[in-house]
């Protein structure tokens, strides 16, 4: 499929990426003002010269003209859905109505779904595209600094159900995916440090030269460097196309795909007995469950108490939640545990664990006992 997209009509070359599965191909073009070109980095990739952007209203307003603009310069046609923000938008109830919103529009089989915003809706998006006419085109253009590193690029869509998080979703990969990261001027500093720790967790899982440009260039993307922020969005974007390249669909036993969920047993069972209410968004507990995975590693002998040090001290100087007490909210070891156990990285009845032999040498552990992980959490004031 000629899915890879020209980018030579820009001023300043943007940065590419290139995803490349079995049977599908595509690039991440990463670089400034490009809601502004889209009509002619798209068009060579579109089946049909028209588009249903889907957006959340946040997004709507700070971003959307520019987008719309930048189609019609390539002369495609655009129509609009509008979701209100924030997780709560990843439901049934949402899904029906973004569904429905298509199909009345008309949509045909070449007409493209475009997700503009953050992974809340690139995953809403990419299911009603996955799932509508059995499979429409699909856009991604991320807007939030998580989105950008990470959600936009691999092909997971879906939403939460009442029984857990991401429990109904569909592999669906875009035809393209372009990372304006002019758009990351408006998003608010908690934000930014979120998608920071995603960034920080492919340099651990298993790239040691990006953990140290971390170290040396990680405030610079915080305070919105935009050629450091672009570069940190391609090495971490390269990272994760690499792994999704050799595991598409996560069904390798070990390794793979999941490693990409260093920091997130813990991270997850942080955010599940909070209910995704806001107190504490997904990278700010991946922040701390990256601390977490490096102790609990440490514990087991596995990896070197300096490595940890150097993960402890790197979040903590450019302020990043290091620590259970950085939440600011009492929690009780059992009941982690338990959201652990439910956990559906559960293999076979027993916890796995993302474990490291270092920074940058991740790898999947299945005998992690309880009695380590409790000990971690009452140290840590459960
Ligand atoms: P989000 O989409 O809710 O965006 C966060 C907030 O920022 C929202 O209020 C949004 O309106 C606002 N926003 C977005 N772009 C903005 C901008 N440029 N300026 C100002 N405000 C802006 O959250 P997120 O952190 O981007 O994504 C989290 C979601 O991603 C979760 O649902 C998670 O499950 C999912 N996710 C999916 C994958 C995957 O592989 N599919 C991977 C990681 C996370
Ligand atoms: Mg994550």
């Amino acid at each position: 499929a000629a899915t890879v997209i020209s980018a030579l009509t820009l001023a300043k070359p943007p940065r590419l990426v290139p995803v490349i599965l079995e049977r599908w191909r595509y690039d991440v073009t990463i670089g400034e003002d490009l809601l502004r070109h889209a009509g002619i980095l798209l068009a060579p990739v579109l089946p049909q010269k028209r588009v249903v952007v889907v957006t959340d209203s946040t997004v709507a307003t700070l971003h959307l003209p520019r987008l719309l603009a930048g189609l019609a310069e390539g002369a495609i046609r655009a129509e609009t859905i509008v979701v209100p923000p924030g997780e709560g938008s990843k439901t049934m109830a949402e899904y029906e109505r973004v569904t429905n919103a298509l199909l009345d529009m008309g949509v045909e089989r070449g007409t493209t779904v475009i997700a503009l915003g953050g992974g809340v809706v690139g995953d809403l998006a990419g299911f009603a595209a996955a799932t509508t006419l059995r499979g429409l085109p699909f856009v991604q253009i991320p807007t939030t600094l998580l989105s950008q590193v990470d959600s936009s690029v691999g092909g997971k869509t879906g939403i939460n159900t009442p029984f857990g998080k991401n429990l109904l979703g569909a592999f669906h990969q875009p035809l393209a995916v372009l990372v304006d990261t002019t758009t990351l001027a408006s998003l608010p500093a908690r934000e930014v440090r979120a998608g920071y720790a995603e960034i920080v967790k492919s340099g651990l899982i298993g790239d040691a030269a990006l953990f140290e440009w971390c170290e040396a260039n990680g405030q610079a993307v915080l305070d919105g460097d935009a050629d450091i922020r672009a570069e940190a969005v391609r090495q971490a974007c390269a990272f994760k196309a690499h792994v999704v390249g050799d595991d598409e669909r996560e069904e390798k036993k070990s390794d793979g795909r999941a490693l990409l969920n260093l920091g997130h047993t813990f991270g997850h069972a942080l955010e599940a007995e909070l209910g995704y209410d806001g107190r504490l968004l997904h990278g700010e507990a991946v922040s701390i469950g990256l601390r977490l995975a490096f102790l609990a590693s440490v514990r087991m002998g596995f990896c070197d108490r300096t490595d940890l040090n150097r993960v402890t001290a790197h979040l903590e100087r450019l302020g990043m939640p290091a620590r259970i007490s950085d939440v600011g909210e009492t929690f009780s070891a059992d009941r982690l545990i338990a959201h652990m156990q439910r956990d559906k990285k559960m293999r076979d009845g027993r916890l796995s664990f993302v474990l490291v032999r270092g920074i940058g040498q991740a790898f999947t552990c299945r005998d992690v006992p309880d009695a380590v992980v409790r000990d971690i959490l009452l140290a840590e004031g459960c």
